[in-house]
């Protein structure tokens, strides 16, 4: 299963999963763009599950795995990638804003993979891949939340880790720099906006398919390699 992957690294690591074989649901509030995805990858000879939520709510991050194992008995390969990014001058942001990242990129991602748990225990065998940031490296002003929830994960993902590991289950944590997708196009700040778009534009930046290629190579590994992180920026990214 793929969180946020109506666009973005999500939507390439869909499928880039359905190229290698995989059956993968697809998790995202636009059902249109997953209902396209799902025509691409059936393309490829990939099989899809289409599940429209808002991972932001317990109760859907935790259906939508429901759903999954509902319809293929078993749940393999959960990647947490789902994520916003408001950011802002902490004196200028908005509590709401700081409200959606923490629910989604934090909450919804934790909710999500303890609800994946219990049936990678019973398949003693199981990859959560969740996807941080270089921001989960490195606060920068103006991301203080953003990076805050990316350091989260970082941290959740490596408790996990040392949780689960006797039952077969691997973490890996997912480090991307600046990659090419909508995401910055939400950041309410427009000051913020303009500059973080004009430091993106300085730069050769990721593909989504750069990122996607890094999750197959950590979740095509045999059983006894666990990918615990991947750091990737562009080449010309300095921090
Ligand atoms: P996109 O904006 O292209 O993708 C974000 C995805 O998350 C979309 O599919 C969106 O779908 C989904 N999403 C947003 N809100 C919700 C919600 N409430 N419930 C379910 N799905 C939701 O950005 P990216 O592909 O860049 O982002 C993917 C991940 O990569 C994020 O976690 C981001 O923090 C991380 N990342 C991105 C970097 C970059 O430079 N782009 C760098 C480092 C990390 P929909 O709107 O249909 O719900």
């Amino acid at each position: 299963m793929v969180t946020g992957a109506s666009s973005g690294i999500g939507e390439a690591t869909a499928l880039a999963l359905a190229r290698a074989g995989a059956r993968v649901a697809i998790a995202a509030r636009r059902r249109e763009r997953l209902e396209r995805l799902g025509r691409r990858m059936a393309e490829v000879g990939g099989r899809s599950l289409v599940l429209e939520a808002d991972v932001a709510k317990p109760e859907e991050a935790e259906a939508i795995v429901a759903r999954t194992v509902g319809s293929w008995g078993r749940l393999d390969i959960i990647v947490n990638n789902a994520g916003l990014m408001l950011l802002s001058p902490i004196d200028r942001a908005r509590v709401e804003d700081w409200r959606r990242m923490l629910d989604l990129n934090l909450l919804g991602l934790m909710v999500a993979t303890r609800a994946a748990l219990p049936h990678m225990r019973r398949q003693k065998d199981g990859h959560v891949v969740n996807i941080s940031s270089t921001a989960g490296r490195v606060a920068n002003p103006d991301a203080s939340v953003y990076a805050a929830t990316k350091f989260g994960v970082g941290a959740f993902s490596e408790a996990l880790r040392r949780e689960v590991y006797r039952d077969n289950i691997r973490v890996t944590t997912i480090e991307p720099g600046a990659v090419a997708t909508e995401l910055r196009e939400h950041v309410p700040d427009a000051d913020t906006r303009d500059r973080i778009d004009t430091w993106a534009r300085s730069m050769r930046q990721l593909q989504s398919e750069d990122v996607a290629a890094a999750i197959l190579y950590a979740v095509s590994q045999p059983p006894h390699v666990n990918v615990n992180e991947i750091l990737l920026r562009p080449t010309d990214q300095e921090r």
